[in-house]
C-alpha cells in the first residue's frame, strides 16, 4: 500500500509545518492499527518511505538566465531538485546543472549520502526480531529483504544480504543472490 499524502504534503507545506505533522500522524494512526491487531503475529509488515525530504527556501532560487547564455539552450524544465536545459543542436558540450526549486516548500532527490534525504525503515512480524535497532540500510536492500520473507526467489540486484540478515530471527540466506 503506498500512501502518497505524506510526500505531497511535505512538498507543499514544508518539513516542519502542521500540515505535514498532521499527515505524519495519519499515517502513524494506521500503523498503530496494525500493530494493535493480531496480525502481527501472523504477516510481516514492514513500513518505510523511499526518500527523505529537505526544506527549501524561495531565498536560493538561482536565476537562470543570469548563468546561462539563453540563445545557446531550446528549453527549461523543472524536475524538483534538479534543471534540465536543453542546448541548441551543436551546443550539447556545454551543460550546466543548477539547482531549481520553485513552487515547493521542500523536496527529495538531493545526493542521497545526505542525512534530510534519508527514508524510515520499521517491520514487524513473525520473521523479524523485536526492539531491534540496526544501521542505515540502503534502499536497494530492501528487496532482498522483502522476497526473503515472502518466500520468493529474488532476480539479480545490488542489496547486500549483511544489511539485513540481522533483522531476521531465521537469517540465513534461503536465496542466494545472483
Ligand atoms: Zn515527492
Amino acid at each position: 500500500m503506498m500512501y502518497a499524502d505524506v510526500d505531497v504534503t511535505g512538498h507543499l507545506s514544508g518539513v516542519n509545518s502542521q500540515k505535514l505533522n498532521e499527515s505524519i500522524i495519519q499515517v502513524s494512526r494506521l500503523f498503530e492499527l496494525i500493530l494493535d491487531s493480531n496480525i502481527r503475529e501472523e504477516v510481516n509488515v514492514v513500513f518505510l518511505s523511499d526518500h527523505g525530504m529537505a526544506s527549501v527556501s524561495d531565498t536560493n532560487i538561482i536565476n537562470i538566465t543570469s548563468v546561462v547564455d539563453m540563445s545557446l539552450i531550446t528549453d527549461i524544465m523543472e524536475a524538483g531538485p534538479l534543471t534540465y536545459i536543453y542546448p541548441r543542436s551543436g551546443k550539447e558540450n556545454e551543460p550546466k546543472t543548477l539547482k531549481g526549486l520553485l513552487q515547493f516548500k521542500a523536496h527529495h532527490g538531493y545526493d542521497n549520502a545526505e542525512k534530510d534525504m534519508r527514508g524510515i525503515f520499521s517491520a514487524i512480524g513473525p520473521d523479524f526480531k523485536t526492539q531491534l535497532t540496526v544501521p542505515p540500510i540502503k534502499m536497494v536492500d530492501v528487496y532482498q529483504l522483502i522476497c526473503h520473507v515472502t518466500g520468493i526467489h529474488p532476480n539479480p540486484h545490488n542489496g547486500t544480504w549483511a544489511h539485513v540478515q540481522s533483522m531476521l530471527r531465521d537469517n540465513h540466506q534461503v536465496h542466494v543472490d545472483l
